[in-house]
């Protein structure tokens, strides 16, 4: 199994400025993807086999997503992700085609491969989203196993939890190399565009560690965690799903590049209004948005600094950059 920290690239980019040249983000066949945080290199790799040979940008952020859910081992993605408040491992997954289909699962418990189940929700059913019990049957009855994915060290986790039970969202700062992971958030986020130029994106993630049984964060909610348009581009998030969740984030994102902002401005200015709206709260908690244009320009911004993310085109595979944010100290 992969660590989220081997795919740390020492040389990795400071991107104070995020657009890169469109020339150069356009690269033979014009694909890309790009992911959140530093586990993002991997599970952009997992979508680059499928790009680079031609494959579409749908199946190349499920190969993606499944990479993180099975693949990566951390606390916050797929089956080591850590517990609910019970105890209870629930994950909660996305995925959005530019053609506007889409499909989600929230409170899935049992099921290794939640983006997949997603992506059959889109595909097999009328509806967008399943939640909770009625996901899990619709799982097992498309032919997913049911597996207890709570590993002993979640479970360990949580039991040391419950000794004081002190609920705190975390932020997190300076991830890079960091050699332990205080994290009790972070989601997997992915947006690709393809040779042919259409778009996609996913989100895969157990959410917020020690959660009330029942939430659902934003990665599951179309338009919050996760919005994608092929006329425009696509936006992603990841950190307290609750401001994303408020605000339509994904949506304002991608509403924000249609009227002209580049991916990177339309970040920013969605975090400004998230500032504007509660400007306490937005001092104690992360939020950060991850943006790809139709032509394949990356921007990203975010609440509090800490916030990397990862670039994959036929000129990079491993590129991790940081992104800019409003405040730079640790807790402001
Ligand atoms: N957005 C996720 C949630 O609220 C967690 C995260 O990405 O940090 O469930």
């Amino acid at each position: 199994m992969t660590d989220r920290r081997q795919f740390l690239q020492a040389g990795a980019l400071a991107a104070g400025a995020l657009a890169l040249p469109r020339a150069r983000a356009q690269g033979s066949n014009g694909a890309r993807v790009v992911s959140t945080w530093d586990f993002g290199v991997g599970a952009n790799q997992a979508a680059w086999a499928v790009l680079s040979g031609g494959g579409s940008a749908l199946d190349a952020v499920e190969a993606g997503a499944r990479w993180a859910e099975s693949e990566l081992c951390n606390p916050t993605v797929g089956r080591c992700g850590n517990p609910d408040r019970d105890g209870v491992l629930s994950l909660d997954a996305s995925i959005m085609d530019g053609d506007g289909r889409c499909g989600s699962v929230a409170a899935l418990t049992d099921i290794l491969h939640p983006v997949s189940v997603a992506r059959k929700v889109m595909e097999n059913t009328p509806h967008v989203m399943l939640v909770g019990e009625g996901a899990q049957q619709f799982a097992v009855a498309q032919g997913f196993e049911r597996q207890r994915l709570l590993t002993p060290a979640a479970e360990k986790a949580w039991r040391d939890w419950l000794k004081t039970a002190q609920y705190t969202r975390e932020i997190n700062v300076e991830r890079r190399g960091r050699p332990g992971d205080s994290s009790n958030h972070d989601t997997l986020g992915m947006l690709a565009i393809d040779a042919t130029g259409r778009l996609a994106g996913a989100c895969t993630t157990s959410g917020m560690a020690w959660k009330l049984h029942g939430r659902v964060g934003d990665s599951p909610i179309i338009g919050a965690g996760l919005y994608v348009d092929n006329e425009v581009g696509g936006a992603t998030a990841s950190g307290v799903g609750e401001e994303m969740m408020r605000n339509a984030a994904s949506f304002l994102v991608v509403e924000l590049m249609r009227q002209g902002r580049s991916p990177a401005e339309a970040c920013r200015e969605a975090i400004a209004r998230l500032v504007r709206k509660r400007p306490e709260a937005s001092k104690t908690l992360q939020v950060c948005f991850l943006a790809l244009d139709k032509h394949g320009q990356v921007g990203a911004y975010a609440l509090h600094r800490g916030f990397v993310f990862a670039v994959c085109d036929k000129d990079r595979q491993d590129d991790l950059r940081d992104s800019a944010s409003v405040y730079r100290s640790e807790q402001t």
